[in-house]
């Protein structure tokens, strides 16, 4: 349940209701909108709202229908805005993400990273602990290779995503990324998102491999019942019955989810393609869908790629999609990097 409380509430009355609701048995969490505090109410507790509803300061007491709570447009009907550094996600420019499938080498990290902030990424992805469906494919250099991404990140000022794959590593990747990526195949993965909720960083959070848009987001929840708000949400394709792509890109997710929840919303036309030559135009369609932001795989020589190669753009590639995707952006009302570093000509 939602208590919206009164334009003019003192604090006093406000801390007085969330102890009513703590008294309950209800966590309270506090969210402090343009015009209004507002309460959103969660747990196993009984309360009756009419009793709430009595109270000084409040305004009016709402159901939320949705089983997710805290990651509702009813909760919370402003789009949430995450701030990484001077980066803000989810707000009116376009974020886009690039880098590398895996962490491979320092020269691969430095070459790629400096191509991608060329040609106006905001922040360089890469994996260093790799979740493989083969034991016997590479898996991802670990520590050394967060080690190789936050230096080229650094290096570029490039804030950097990486990929956690199981509690273990929280405290690791902690000292070296910026956001955590939780990967598809650990979208149900509730210990790792329920640590994560009490991490102080960002999380994108990849839809699973067969999740309804309802499961994403009550997974998200988890990460936001924990205490940290700052959830992105990922499209990056879901598993159907048509095998010319790796996976099904589900566009139709970026608008729904963006009426359900007020999280920021990104698409990752790698993932969701599994091919090169449908990366661009899918990201060109999820811009042109409203998404927030996209995460892009991109090598400095994906033909010697150790993982998703077949999927990575050349840097030349890449740069043509943003150029593109700066046309498109301001026609839906929105901005994306204006102002590549450098225009070069790349060989592919
Ligand atoms: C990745 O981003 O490299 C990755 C493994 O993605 P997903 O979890 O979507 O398969
Ligand atoms: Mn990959």
């Amino acid at each position: 349940m939602v208590v919206v409380m009164k334009e003019r509430v003192t604090a006093d009355q406000v801390e007085h209701v969330i102890a009513k609701l703590v008294e309950f048995g209800m966590d309270v969490h506090r969210s402090t909108g343009a015009s209004r505090v507002v309460l959103g109410v969660v747990g196993s507790g009984k309360v009756d709202p009419r009793l709430i509803e009595m109270m000084d300061g409040v305004h009016e007491v709402l159901r939320i229908t949705e089983p997710y709570k805290l990651a509702s447009r009813t909760f919370k009907p402003e789009d949430t805005v995450i701030s990484v550094g001077d980066l803000r996600i989810g707000g009116d420019e376009v974020i886009v993400m690039a880098g590398p499938c895996s962490a491979e080498n320092e020269a691969q990290v430095n070459a790629t990273a400096a191509a991608v902030k060329r040609a106006g990424a905001k922040v360089l992805r890469g994996g260093a602990f790799k979740p493989r469906s083969s034991p016997y494919s590479f898996q991802g250099l670990g520590e050394q290779g967060l080690r190789l991404l936050r230096t080229a990140a650094d290096a570029q000022d490039l804030r950097l995503v990486t990929e956690v794959m199981d509690i273990s590593q929280i405290e690791v990747i902690d000292r070296y990324a910026d956001i955590f990526q939780v990967g598809a195949r650990n979208m149900q993965n509730f210990t790792l998102l329920r640590e994560l909720g009490r991490a102080r960083k960002p999380v994108l959070l990849k839809r699973g491999i067969s999740a309804t848009i309802e499961e994403w987001l009550l997974s998200a929840e988890y990460v936001l019942a924990g205490g940290n708000t700052e959830v992105i949400l990922c499209e990056r394709g879901i598993r159907t019955f048509e095998t010319a792509t790796r996976n099904t890109l589900d566009i139709s997710a970026i608008p729904i989810v963006k009426q359900l929840s007020h999280l920021p919303v990104f698409v990752d036309p790698s993932h969701g393609t599994g091919r090169r030559d449908k990366v661009a135009p899918m990201a060109r369609a999820a811009v042109a869908a409203g998404a927030d932001g996209l995460l892009i795989e991109v090598h400095c020589d994906p033909d010697h790629a150790m993982s998703d190669g077949a999927q990575s753009l050349f840097p030349g590639q890449f740069d043509r999609l943003m150029a593109e995707l700066r046309i498109i952006a301001p026609a839906i009302g929105r901005s994306i990097c204006l102002e590549p570093v450098a225009r070069r000509g790349w060989a592919r």
